[in-house]
C-alpha cells in the first residue's frame, strides 16, 4: 500500500530530533530487509503518537507495522536493557513504572494508602498477571 510519498516522515515528531525516518522503515519492510530492521536503533524511536497514521494517504497501518516489527525483533533477542527492565517491572509488580517514593509520601500526606488500588495492592491480581504473562511466553522473553 505504501507508495513512498513521505507524508509520514514530514509530520513525525520523533524524526524532527533524530535520524529516524518512518518512510525508510516502511520501505525496508516492503523490501523484506529484516536483518537491517531488527538491528536498527530507529525501530525504537517511534513514540506511537499516530500522527503518521492519521495523515497517510494510503491508510497504511504504520504503527501496527512498527509494533509487528518490534515483536519480531524482540522474539529474536533484539531488546535493549532499559526496555527489558521496564518489561520486567510488569512481571514483578504488574506495572511498567513503579510508584516513586515522593508519590508515596504525597499519597500519605493526603491520607491515602501507600499504593493505589491497582494490581500493586492486590496480590491475587498480580498472580493473575503472572498467569497471563506466562501463557503469552512473556517470562521467557524478558526473564
Ligand atoms: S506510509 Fe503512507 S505516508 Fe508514509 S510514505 Fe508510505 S504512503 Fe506515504
Ligand atoms: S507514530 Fe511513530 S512514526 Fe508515526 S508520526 Fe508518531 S512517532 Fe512518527
Amino acid at each position: 500500500m505504501c507508495f513512498q510519498c513521505g507524508t509520514c516522515t514530514a509530520g513525525c515528531p520523533s524524526g524532527r530530533r533524530t535520524s529516524y525516518r518512518v518512510r525508510k522503515l516502511m520501505r525496508l519492510a516492503q523490501l523484506g530487509q529484516k536483518d537491517e530492521i531488527v538491528n536498527s536503533e530507529e525501530l525504537w524511536e517511534c513514540s506511537t503518537c499516530y500522527t503518521c497514521v492519521e495523515r497517510c494517504p494510503r491508510a497504511v497501518p504504520i504503527v501496527d507495522v512498527i509494533v509487528a516489527l518490534r515483536n519480531i525483533a524482540v522474539s529474536e533477542g533484539h531488546i535493549y536493557d532499559n526496555h527489558k527492565k521496564t518489561a520486567q517491572n510488569l512481571y514483578r509488580i504488574g506495572h511498567t513504572v513503579p510508584v516513586k517514593s515522593d508519590i508515596t509520601e504525597l499519597r500519605k500526606s493526603l491520607g491515602l494508602p501507600d499504593n493505589p488500588p491497582t494490581v500493586l495492592s492486590n496480590k491475587k491480581a498480580l498472580e493473575e498477571v503472572d498467569i497471563i504473562l506466562k501463557a503469552a511466553g512473556f517470562d521467557k522473553i524478558v526473564g
